[in-house]
């Protein structure tokens, strides 16, 4: 009676449909040495191809960062013979259909505590690392779609790891792509909160001391993606950010992040405030929609980086303030900085040809997409509730792209989807893409921005100009360029005086009078100036409705945030 019951018990199992065994699976533990965490070993387990030859593909250049394959030491490979194929490549010869096991180690990327700039490379400290996937985990060539298994083996009992590689536990299922777009972070200090959200777990993972606690921190980040999930109605399934701090001098200040599909990985000197990284987290998760899941980009991407930048931050901004994860004096804070900003560019009028072309090489070229789809998504909130009487806004624009596009299987370009969705509610955008996107003429906004809620006024403004740079030498940070012809120069500051501090003034005002504090020879001197340059700009400012009450502010955010 035994034999029959367990054959019962195998073939029901096969029923249910137990897991197959994962195409790739790798194991990663830590190499100890009397000081701590010395570097990674990671052992990758996969069969060889059917012709006895098998491609395996090593880190190389991801996010800008170069030759990662540098921290990669000591690599073998147990089941076949390898040789170099360049230095991000591997060729193993093994019998059709070999089990291969490729051992080798992590080396840290960095002398020390990462500096200012996204470390993108292994970190690996006494007490602590960080891995990007795409820079740890070597890839049998054409397995990223094959499923794959991370296995954390033999780090110590006191450390906490963390990693959107855990989502497979909660039923996400794991491919090579998903272990190459991780981010793995542990070490004896890492501390990690939890917190419920539609449709799943968020986990946040926090290095370091900052102005904030990680409660607060946690509650800020599920709020943000609470608010975006809501506002979509959509993306179940477990969410992971990570957060460490990156080492700099007194005052210098680095923020950064990288998205990873079903996580965040941030790093930033930790001088950073809650409202620095709230920014930075709205705008990279509302890419999560925008553009991927409204559209297909034009080619080249610039092209419509006015689109997908643009309408990030607008949607980014509009949801923080609809979660009241923002006021609406920071909401109108946020808007003025972009229309300061693109106001006040040499880079405002160009057309989109120099976007696409200049986009990578000018800072002005780069940014102005961003302002430019966030002045354009402001001119169509307000046609298409003129259009309606008030009952459709650019909500009901993005939504419907949404549902066209993923209702269709090869996706619809953006321009196209985005176009049948305005003129689905009564207003044609291929004039206004024709002048302000194509042509790069100014996106006129309406006076009565946001109906009764505030006005957009306009000033002549004088151009701001400091009339010099700084470099820094040695411990000193010394003048440059101080143009001749400047108020700056006529004020007397001149090319190698010592700077000390700005002591009065506000960069980019040029109403205000500048102070600067320089060291000549062994006296110190205090210069000060009118920055004003040459020329002049319309500056254009919005004001919210003063005086308004309890009652008319929540109206005022409901309407701003797009949800009346
Ligand atoms: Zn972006």
């Amino acid at each position: 009676m035994i034999r029959p019951t367990l054959i019962s018990a195998v073939a029901l199992l096969l029923l249910m449909g137990a897991a197959p065994a994962p195409a790739v699976r790798y194991v990663v533990s830590p190499v100890m040495g009397t000081a701590g965490l010395e570097s990674v070993a990671v052992t990758v387990t996969f069969t060889g191809e059917a012709d006895g030859e098998t491609r395996l593909i090593l880190p190389d250049d991801w996010g800008g960062h170069p030759e990662l394959w540098k921290h990669l030491e000591g690599l073998t490979v147990s089941g076949g013979t390898v040789a170099d194929a360049g230095a991000a490549a591997r060729i193993i010869r093994h019998k059709p259909g070999a089990r291969l096991t490729v051992r080798y180690r992590l080396t840290s990327g960095y002398p020390g505590d990462p500096g200012p700039g996204n470390p993108y490379r292994p970190i690996i400290r006494p007490g602590w690392f960080q891995l990007i996937g795409e820079a740890a985990f070597v890839e049998p060539d054409g397995s990223v779609d094959k499923t794959a298994a991370v296995t954390f083996r033999g780090w110590p009992k006191d450390w906490t790891l963390a990693s959107d590689l855990d989502h497979e536990r909660m039923g996400r299922p794991l491919s090579v792509g998903h272990a190459l777009e991780s981010i793995t972070v542990g070490g004896a200090d890492l501390r990690v909160e939890r917190r419920q959200l539609p449709g799943g777990v968020l986990r946040v993972a926090v290095r370091g001391q900052w102005e904030f606690t990680d409660a607060a921190f946690a509650d800020q980040v599920a709020g943000i993606i609470s608010a975006q999930r809501r506002f979509w109605g959509d993306m179940n399934e477990p969410y992971f950010v990570s957060l460490i701090p990156l080492a700099a001098e007194e005052g210098w200040r680095s923020i950064g992040g990288t998205g990873r599909g079903d996580a965040f990985a941030l790093f930033s000197t930790t001088n950073a405030s809650q409202a620095d990284l709230r920014g930075l987290l709205a705008h990279e998760h509302a890419h999560s929609w925008i553009p991927g899941r409204l559209g297909v980009m034009g080619s080249p991407e610039p092209t419509d980086y006015w689109f997908s930048e643009g309408f990030t931050e607008f949607y980014a901004t509009r949801t923080l303030l609809r979660a009241g994860l923002m006021t609406l004096e920071e909401y109108s804070a946020w808007l003025n900085e972009v229309l300061a900003a693109h106001d006040a560019s040499p880079a405002r009028g160009l057309p989109n040809s120099a976007i696409i072309a200049g986009f990578w090489k000018d800072p002005a070229v780069q940014k102005l997409p961003y302002r430019r789809g966030v002045l354009m998504a402001l001119l169509w909130d307000d046609r298409i509730r003129q259009a309606t009487g008030g009952r459709r806004d650019l909500d009901d624009v993005v939504l419907g792209m949404r549902d066209r596009n993923i209702a269709t299987t090869r996706g619809i370009p953006v321009r196209d989807n985005l176009t049948a969705a305005m003129i689905a509610l009564g207003v044609d955008p291929a004039a206004d893409i024709a002048r302000h996107v194509e042509a790069g003429e100014e996106v006129a906004l309406p006076r009565a921005l946001f109906g009764d809620c505030g006005v957009v006024t306009e000033e002549t403004r004088g151009r701001f100009e400091r009339g010099w740079e700084a470099e820094q030498r040695g411990e000193d940070w010394v003048l440059v360029k101080v143009r001749p012809g400047s108020r700056a120069h006529e004020a007397g500051l001149r090319d190698g005086m010592v700077l000390i501090a700005r002591v009065a003034g506000t960069p980019g005002d040029e109403r205000l009078a500048y102070g600067v504090k320089v060291r000549e020879g062994s006296g110190e001197r205090t210069y000060s100036y009118m920055p004003v340059g040459e020329g002049s700009y319309r500056l254009r400012t919005f004001t919210l409705t003063t005086g308004l009450d309890a009652a008319g502010r929540e109206t005022c955010r409901r309407r701003i945030s797009g949800e009346i």
